[in-house]
């Protein structure tokens, strides 16, 4: 018997523990459902046509388990039809199971959190079933699923779906195994202990978790790096980061994921997402990485050696205004490197009449680059800047959020001129970055 029905034609579910079935909505929704389900019988329709299947814990395990409606003795139930999806139901916890969730509770209260096990959390018309649900800082909640050798071969299959419906209600899914096929799977950020008996489980020694948690490394793709260049076979000369695993304890990754200093990341390869967890301190260098990949994201000190020193030095960008203008100086060919195929009409940007220049706004600066593409760079540093003296974690995303846009104006308006103007766009970002940052190197002399 289940209490949870999946009905297949409606696509909702029925909790048969609710006299209307969870659905306010629908008046009557289970006499039609009933009804429905004994004329089908009746008439002799397989239960696999019927509409009905058990929507709890086959459903979660990847099972298609067809069901039946009956009353005994004034109760509604659903009945399985094959007696082993039945068993699936009544199936003991297994005791290294407990023994996780049991330690679990117990590190997330020794760390100030509460916690509870087989929570149901309702959302909308259904709901996510938590093995240990932990509740962290900053209304942080992290979902553990203990999925053990017990678990079956195949494991569960829906486990991509149940993690997505998760994050979508605000529950950090943790998923846990000592099956090292199941932390393989990209489809949650797996993490995984040794096959340990439950006695070794639940006493307070280190219990290490071998993988799922990684550092990265943040490394300048050039002649001397370790790894080779992510985007291709030549050095970009940017920026990349390269995921290692390392090990953290258990109790640790419990505490810290519920205390927001260990965040869950997708890094992509190729045309593959990896799940893993990482330290927040990583997650931030990440994001400001993919903002900008090419200078080194600043590292961070880790958050108890934050609230030490609140105002970190920070290199800002000199204003415009301390330049020294120079009218009617002849703008320097040598600072806009030109592409060999650019017709003879286009490489003379400095001698061409401004007006002739249409697509872009006619004021230049000195370095040879419109003015406009300077102030777009300008302000991306400068939020860039801010983002680097802000330590509270809301802050920090609002200003990382105002500097992506920033950085994505200045590498879009790039993109054009380069574009317009037959240039190469690398060198047009990197002259620009160097003629922003490093304004008293003469225009063009380090080209
Ligand atoms: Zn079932
Ligand atoms: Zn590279």
């Amino acid at each position: 018997m289940a209490n949870i029905v999946w009905h297949t034609k409606l696509r909702i579910y029925l909790d048969l523990t609710r006299d209307d079935l969870g659905h306010p909505e629908f008046p009557g929704l289970w006499e039609t459902v009933y009804r429905t389900d004994r004329l089908y019988a009746a008439r002799g329709v397989p239960m696999a046509e019927r509409d009905l299947q058990c929507g709890g814990v086959c459903q979660e395990a990847g099972v298609e388990a067809w069901m039946h409606l009956r009353l005994r003795a004034g109760r509604r139930e659903a009945v399985h039809e094959k007696a082993e999806d039945e068993q699936r139901h009544t199936l003991p916890m297994s005791d290294e199971h407990k023994a996780y969730q049991e330690r679990i509770l117990r590190v997330a209260e020794e760390g100030g959190f509460k916690g509870a096990s087989e929570v149901r959390t309702r959302v909308g018309r259904s709901w996510i079933q938590t093995d240990t649900l932990v509740e962290g800082a900053d209304g942080r909640r992290i979902g553990w699923e203990v999925q053990l050798s017990s678990a079956g071969v195949h494991g569960p299959r829906s486990v991509r779906a149940r993690a997505a419906k998760a994050e979508k209600n605000g529950i950090t899914p943790a998923w846990h195994t000592d099956r090292a096929d199941y932390a393989r799977r990209n489809d949650t950020h797996w993490t995984r202990s040794n096959n340990l008996p439950a006695y070794v489980i639940a006493k307070t020694g280190d219990l290490r978790v071998v993988s799922g948690f990684r550092v990265l490394d943040f490394w300048r793709c050039d002649v001397r790096a370790l790894y080779p260049c992510p985007n291709g076979v030549r050095r970009c000369g940017r920026f990349h980061a390269t995921p290692k695993v390392r090990d953290i304890l258990f109790d640790d990754l419990v505490r810290q994921s519920a205390a927001g200093t260990v965040v869950p990341v997708l890094f992509r390869v190729g045309g593959t997402t990896h799940r893993f967890w990482v330290t927040h301190a990583d997650h931030d260098r990440l994001e400001d990485l993919r903002g900008d990949d090419t200078q080194l994201p600043p590292a961070r000190e880790p958050e108890d050696a934050f609230r030490a020193s609140r105002n970190r030095p920070t290199c800002r960008p000199v204003p415009l205004a301390t330049w020294a203008p120079q009218p009617g100086r002849q703008l320097p060919t040598a600072g806009m490197p030109i592409q060999p195929a650019a017709p003879a009409s286009e490489t003379a940007l400095a001698q061409s009449p401004a007006g002739t220049q249409a697509s872009f706004r006619p004021a230049l600066h000195q370095s040879g680059l419109p003015e406009e593409l300077i102030s777009l760079q300008q302000t991306a540093d400068e939020a860039h800047a801010q983002l680097q003296r802000l330590n509270d974690h809301e802050e920090r995303s609002h200003q990382r959020r105002v500097w992506r846009e920033a950085a994505v104006a200045v590498q879009t308006a790039v993109t054009q001129y380069a574009m317009t103007k037959r240039l190469n766009r690398y060198e047009v970002e990197e002259l620009l970055r160097r003629t922003v940052r490093h304004p008293r190197t003469p225009p063009g002399a380090a080209l």
